[in-house]
Order: C-alpha cells, then sequence, then structure tokens
C-alpha cells in the first residue's frame, strides 16, 4: 500500500484524496486551517456553484487560460461525473439560471459535509491546523513534507499532491505556498495576478452611484481604443469603481492588456436600441416634458440614482427647461446613454478575486496524470496550476477534474 500526502483540504485536495483513497492508497491530507474547504465554503455566496450543466465542449470556451491542458481532466471527470459523484454521495442538486449548478440544500457547508463523510469512510487521515512548509525531494523524486512547528524530520511518503489553491481570499488559506513550493523544486512559475476581480475607476461618478445594480446593460473595456471585451449582463456600482458578473468576467480579458493605457470602460445602457432608435425615444419623452427641467425629465430613460451623474457627465444646465435643450445637447445625452465612459485606474486587490491567474506552468505537469515532469511522484492539481476560468461553477469544475486526475493516478 502507497502512502499519499495531500498538501491543502480545499476543493481540489479533498477530491484528490478521494480517489487516491479509493485506488487502495493510504491517504493524509495536511490542511493550515482547522476545518476543511474553508473556501468551498464561501463560494456561491455561500451556496456554492460547484459545476455548470453544459455541454462538456464548452467548458473548455469557459476556460481563460491553458483550456487545451484541460482535455484529459475534463473529458475523464465531466460536469456531469461531478454531478454524478456528488449525488452517489448523497448531495441532492440543482440547475439555475445560466446552467449553474448549486445543491439543492443552497447550503455550500453540504458539499463539505459529504466530501468530509466520504474521506472518513475512505480512512483518509485528515491532520488539521498543520502547513506543510517545504517539500521534502531526494534525487529528482518527491519523497514527504515538512510540517511547520516540527523538526527537521520530513514525514515520508510515496508520493505528494500539492493542492495549495491561489493567493486570493487569503483568510480561507490559500497564501500562495504551493508557488513557493514549486519554485524551490525547479518548475516555472507563470506570474500572478487578481482576476474575476472588481475595477477601480479613476472617475469618482461611481462612488455617486454606489449600490446601483444595472440589468441588461452592455459593458464593453478598450485598450488603448482596440475593443477586448464587450457583453451585455448585469453590473453595478461600488464607491471605487464597476463589479458585478460583466466586471468580473471582463477582468480576466484585461489583464494582459494592464501594460496599455488608456483602458476605458464603456457602458451602454440602452443595447437593445440604435443611436437613431434611442433619439426617437428621447425626442418622445421630452416631447411630453416640454416646461420640466432636464434634471426632472429623464426618469423614464435612467435608474434615479444616474441622474445628477449624467447632468454633469453631459455637462447640461440641470436647471434647463426641456424646449430650450439644444441638438448638440440632446446628441451628447444620448452618446452618454450608449457610451458612458469611464477611465480604469487599476484591478483591486487579491482579497476580493474570486480566482489567481498565473500559477504552477501546465508544460512543467503531465496533463494525463497531473505529475511534474521535473520531480517524480510530484504532483499538482487546482488553482495552484496556471489554469483559470469565468465565472459559472468552471472554476470549482477544473479543481475537481485535475484533483480526480491526480487522485486516480495514485
Ligand atoms: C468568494 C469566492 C467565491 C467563489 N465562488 C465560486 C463558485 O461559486 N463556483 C466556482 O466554480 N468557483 C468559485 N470560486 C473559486 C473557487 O473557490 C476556487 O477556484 C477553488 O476553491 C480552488 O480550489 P483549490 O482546491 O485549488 O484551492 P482552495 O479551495 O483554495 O484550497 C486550498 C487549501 O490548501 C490549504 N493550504 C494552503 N497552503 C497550505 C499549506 N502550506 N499547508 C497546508 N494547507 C495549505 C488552504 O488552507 C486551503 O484549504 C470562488 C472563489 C471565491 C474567493
Amino acid at each position: 500500500m502507497k502512502h499519499i500526502i495531500v498538501v491543502g483540504g480545499g476543493a481540489a485536495g479533498m477530491m484528490a484524496a478521494i480517489w487516491a483513497a479509493r485506488n487502495g492508497n493510504k491517504v493524509t491530507i495536511y490542511e493550515k486551517n482547522d476545518r476543511l474547504g474553508r473556501k468551498l465554503f464561501i463560494t456561491g455566496k455561500g451556496r456554492c456553484n460547484l459545476t455548470n450543466a453544459c455541454d462538456v465542449n464548452e467548458l473548455f470556451e469557459k476556460v481563460c487560460t491553458n483550456d487545451k491542458f484541460m482535455y484529459s481532466s475534463f473529458y475523464g471527470f465531466s460536469n456531469d461525473m461531478t454531478i454524478a459523484f456528488f449525488e452517489e454521495l448523497g448531495l441532492k442538486t440543482k440547475v439555475e439560471r445560466g446552467q449553474r449548478v448549486f445543491p439543492a440544500s443552497d447550503k455550500s457547508s453540504d458539499v463539505i459535509s459529504v466530501l468530509s463523510k466520504e474521506l472518513k469512510r475512505l480512512g483518509v487521515k485528515v491532520v488539521l491546523e498543520t502547513a506543510v512548509k517545504g517539500l521534502y525531494i531526494e534525487n529528482e523524486q518527491a519523497k514527504g513534507v515538512y510540517l511547520a512547528g516540527t523538526p527537521e524530520e520530513p514525514v515520508r511518503s510515496d508520493s505528494v499532491i500539492v493542492t495549495t489553491g491561489g493567493y486570493s481570499y487569503q483568510a480561507t488559506g490559500s497564501t500562495g505556498d504551493g508557488y513557493r513550493f514549486a519554485k524551490e523544486s525547479g518548475h516555472k512559475v507563470i506570474k500572478i495576478s487578481p482576476s474575476l476581480v472588481p475595477l477601480e475607476t479613476v472617475e469618482d461618478y461611481p462612488n455617486i452611484m454606489m449600490g446601483l445594480s444595472l440589468k441588461n446593460v452592455r459593458f464593453t473595456i478598450c485598450a488603448n481604443q482596440k475593443e477586448i471585451y464587450s457583453e451585455v449582463g448585469e453590473m453595478l456600482f461600488t464607491h471605487y469603481g464597476v463589479s458585478g458578473p460583466l466586471v468580473l468576467t471582463g477582468s480576466t480579458k484585461l489583464i494582459p492588456y494592464l501594460s496599455q493605457t488608456p483602458i476605458t470602460l464603456k457602458i451602454d445602457m440602452k443595447p437593445a436600441l440604435s443611436y437613431e432608435q434611442l433619439d426617437q425615444r428621447i425626442l418622445r419623452d421630452f416631447e411630453n416634458k416640454k416646461n420640466k427641467h432636464i434634471k426632472n425629465a429623464l426618469d423614464k430613460l435612467l435608474p434615479q440614482k444616474m441622474i445628477p451623474v449624467m447632468i454633469e457627465y453631459t455637462k447640461i444646465d440641470p436647471e434647463k427647461p426641456i424646449n430650450a435643450i439644444t441638438k448638440a445637447e440632446r446628441e451628447c445625452l444620448l452618446k452618454a446613454c450608449k457610451e458612458f465612459t469611464l477611465t480604469f485606474r487599476k484591478l483591486r486587490d487579491y482579497n476580493e478575486a474570486i480566482v489567481t491567474k498565473g500559477g504552477v506552468s501546465v508544460k512543467d505537469i503531465d496533463p494525463g496524470t497531473m505529475e511534474s515532469k521535473r520531480i517524480k511522484n510530484l504532483y499538482f492539481a487546482g488553482e495552484v496550476l496556471d489554469l483559470d476560468a469565468v465565472t459559472g461553477g468552471f472554476n470549482l469544475q477544473i479543481a475537481w477534474s485535475t484533483g480526480w486526475v491526480a487522485g486516480v493516478n495514485q
């Protein structure tokens, strides 16, 4: 019987441990927190969007970095298999808008609970409040780990699976230790960056509209005048800038262009209408409000919180009666509705990033086993790898699939 050490008891680690144990191995998980799956607990706003029920081929489109590396993992342990796996463990699931899969109970704690029970049933030893501080490597082979706060004697094993996660939401335990382990053992680590992260803007307008959530708007990002992202959906203004699903997804496309300036964020408030159609609509609105001041005449066109901002943005006198608005001013308002433009300042911090872009280079990893090509018996799975996807359950699917591959190859 082989002894397998799994470093990190998150999504990928628990999955790897379960499948390594199902293969008849003796498995130990070292987790630095006082419980398993702390990040898993906060996923999907506490509901855990554990995968996506799309066609398996669509999974690849949702992976932002190194989608081809995921070929064996996604086909080996697909989203359908994830659902079946959890249902077999007794977790009822449901599918929501956008094919997002959640536990029927809406409780992420139930996901952790079924995984923990299965680990227990399989006899996996879970060692909590115990951080791994380094890998024990001899003759280019992983032979165990060094634990923090213990003498320099390593804990020996036949192989080591590193599933320490990324660098975001560090309070959950993912503090980037795996990147250090990888570097120390000669692996390339691709520069990391927060991803699926809100954006700060130069202008103060978002602060004035803080809390305003927009539905069915088009959000476009341009780097140096070139459009790099444009989608319709939901977004949100915050005290520092913009957030919400459209913005988080947009952030992943923006990262490669961070060095380019200017980066502008454009919001089309009425994507279903052409400029001409919207102009007609504004004219009709104005027709009925001829004697009103402009500041009191836009309530059908724009959300209340946005009206003072739009008036300031267009530099129209708020006290001006509609019948005195010039054609140029109306065109300016029209343009503001179709292309309300903010200037990107920076990404928010790792503490607000759903995932970390970058990580252990997949060129150093065998995609069919998750074993390092540099160090024998050393495996990596989950977010520690240079893999990331958009929202919708895809990042957890990466963790389950790569964790499964690492586990079944023990
Ligand atoms: C707020 C938020 C919401 C999210 N919602 C979703 C969602 O709904 N759907 C989705 O698909 N994705 C979601 N994600 C992303 C998803 O949670 C991660 O991609 C996923 O958890 C990565 O799994 P992992 O096992 O690789 O890493 P983690 O889940 O981060 O697990 C790593 C574990 O390793 C432990 N560890 C680290 N270093 C050491 C060490 N030296 N010794 C011992 N233990 C160590 C950590 O304590 C941690 O428990 C969300 C992320 C955040 C932050």
